[in-house]
């Protein structure tokens, strides 16, 4: 494993260019917030940006149209990423679940792409909070330790 020191603020940039077709062909706008430029982690660009692809693409399959937003701020001595999205929201109930490997209530879904997304935070030695509201949308804020 490789970590070396990477931006966040890029790191977003890098993958979003690769999310936005998709998110076009739905009319899907995604929005990026870059509140601070220099936020530093240390990390696995590759593992960082697989989390950024996945709770992307999620928002991505579960909305009809709307807009993404992707937020990079700080917060004491944490890098915050936020993504928003206006999709249905997660009921209660299925929130305790999403983390959980395999399940997925999609026809085709793996339900491994939070679970994984989850667990390399962690193992960079963050922390991942999930604020839903049904009808509104829903938040992932993933905090990242900055160097
Ligand atoms: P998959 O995408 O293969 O279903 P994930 O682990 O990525 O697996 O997601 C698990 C489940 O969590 C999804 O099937 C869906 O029910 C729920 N979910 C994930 N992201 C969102 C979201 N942004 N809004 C509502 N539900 C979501
Ligand atoms: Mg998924």
């Amino acid at each position: 494993e490789e970590r070396e020191h990477h931006n966040l603020a890029e790191l977003v940039n890098e993958v979003i260019i690769l999310l936005e077709s998709q998110a076009i062909m739905k009319s899907i706008i995604i929005e990026t917030n870059i509140h601070e430029e220099d936020l530093i982690i240390d990390c696995e660009d590759t593992k960082i940006k697989q989390v950024i692809i996945n709770v992307v693409k999620n928002a991505i399959e579960i909305m009809n149209k709307g807009t993404i937003t992707v937020e990079v701020g700080k917060k004491d001595r944490f890098a915050q990423l936020k993504i928003k999205d206006e999709g249905p929201g997660i009921p209660r109930d299925v929130i305790d679940k999403i983390g959980q490997p395999f399940f997925t209530t999609k026809k085709e879904g793996t339900g491994l792409g939070l679970i994984i997304s989850f667990n390399i935070i962690k193992s960079h030695g963050g922390t991942v909070e999930i604020d839903s509201e049904e009808g509104k949308g829903t938040i992932f804020t993933f905090s990242l330790p900055l160097i």
